[in-house]
């Protein structure tokens, strides 16, 4: 069963920290959503956790089951099973999805045991389905001239095709309309198992109501200040952050 554990993680991008102390634990089997005000750090979270050069870790430990991931290279923390959803991924021009989806795999399952391309065909076409996406949309190029709606379906995709163990999805609901919405959600909650652990960023309380989520965590000023179940995530909708700060003595 995988375990992401973070300790008492600082982060600074460009000499000025954001993260002050964010301590999470993800484990298989379980659905951690992440909520809170713009810019309080949660895409920081995000990109420190993949790797990305610009977020420095200036403290605190990151560990995928007794691996240090923070010592590990970007490729190799996916290879270790970490997936993440940008939120907003980047075009890259001539490579096509389906291209795209199988090198990553056979980048994760390593030399000497690529997948078959009938079997890869078989996965892609069945996950496809389940997205409800058009056929033309494996030979169509990454992301070029996707709308907001096709980028965030083509994200679950590539998370369904990879079956990573932990996965990171940054606000993989903006800009969804309902339909789109629910199937993200088909998609992730296609996914659940003792085998698969999420951590779910949103800023809005939506797509819980499709993929309900074991923990909910309050982000401000850096570090999670308040953790609950699915009932947090209703509140926060209904009466927003105020109470939190409030509760916390936390001021703007
Ligand atoms: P959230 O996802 O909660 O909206 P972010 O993590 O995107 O918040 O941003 C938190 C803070 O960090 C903001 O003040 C933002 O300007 C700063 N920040 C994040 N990434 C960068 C970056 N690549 N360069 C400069 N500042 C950044
Ligand atoms: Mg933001
Ligand atoms: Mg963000």
């Amino acid at each position: 069963v995988p375990k992401l554990t973070i300790k008492d993680l600082h982060v600074a991008v460009e000499g000025k920290e954001i993260l002050k102390g964010v301590n999470l634990e993800v484990k298989g089997g379980e659905i951690h959503a992440i909520m809170g005000p713009n810019g309080t750090g949660k895409s920081t979270l995000a990109s420190a956790l993949m790797g990305h050069p610009k977020y420095e870790v200036t403290s605190g430990t990151v560990t995928l089951d007794d691996q240090d991931l923070l010592e590990m290279a970007v490729d190799e923390r996916a290879r270790a099973g970490l997936f993440l959803a940008m939120q907003y991924p980047s075009e890259i021009s001539g490579v096509t999805n389906s291209d795209f989806l199988r090198s990553a795999i056979n980048a994760k399952r390593g030399e000497g045991n690529e997948i078959s391309l009938m079997k890869f065909i078989r996965e892609l076409d069945k996950k496809m389905e389940l997205l409800e996406m058009d056929e033309s949309f494996a030979t169509r190029y990454l992301n070029e001239g996707f709308s907001g709606g096709e980028k965030k379906r083509n994200e679950i995709l590539q998370m369904l095709m990879l079956q990573p163990r932990i996965a990171i999805l940054d606000e993989i609901d903006s800009g969804l309309d309902i339909d789109a919405l629910k199937v993200v959600a088909k998609g992730v909650n296609s996914m659940r198992s003792p085998e698969f652990g999420c951590l779910i960023i949103t800023h809005y309380q939506r797509l819980l109501n499709y993929i309900k989520p074991d923990f909910v965590h309050v982000f401000m000023q850096g570090r999670i200040v308040k953790s609950g179940g699915p009932e947090l995530a209703e509140r926060l909708e209904a009466e927003g952050y105020d109470w939190v700060k409030e509760e916390l003595g936390i001021e703007d």
